[in-house]
């Protein structure tokens, strides 16, 4: 006589297969898809390997299917939109940072190019192209090689 036991799923009683003693799930379609769903589930969460694969695998398909987000763009101008508009305002922040390396970029082009003269120098704060602070250090500039 055969074990019956209930599904986890549909609850009707089933039997399990022979070679599947611990099976929980009946047969039924809908029953195995439940049962493919929790496992899958469970294993994202638990198994780096086969996560680190799954987004293999979605990249891979966007390899091979290299015009579904220039066609969803074409579809969605919209989203194409926004997106170009959040660059613009993240370009212009980085502008914004940059301000600093830059001059100091130019200042050690034109140093390198005219020799500064040894001597005190007052020095000033620079703030995007200004003067951010009016009182300024006194440094010492001194000739260590002449290059
Ligand atoms: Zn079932």
């Amino acid at each position: 006589m055969a074990e019956r036991r209930k599904c986890k799923h549909c609850c009707q009683g089933f039997s399990p297969r022979p070679q599947n003693p611990d099976q929980q799930y009946c047969l039924e379609k809908a029953c195995q898809r439940a049962r493919k769903r929790i496992w899958q589930r469970r294993k994202l969460s638990v198994d780096l390997d086969y996560r680190a694969n799954q987004s293999a695998a979605r990249i891979s398909w966007r390899g091979k299917n290299p015009d579904y987000w220039s066609n969803y763009r074409a579809k969605n101008p919209d989203y194409v939109e926004g997106n170009r508009q959040r660059q613009q305002e993240r370009n212009r922040r980085r502008r914004g940072q940059n301000t600093d390396r830059t001059l100091i970029a130019k200042m050690d082009a034109s140093m390198s190019e005219s020799s500064i003269n040894p001597g005190r120098y007052l020095l000033s704060r620079v703030e995007g192209g200004l003067i951010a602070k009016m009182d300024a250090l006194l440094v010492e500039i001194n000739v260590v090689s002449g290059g």
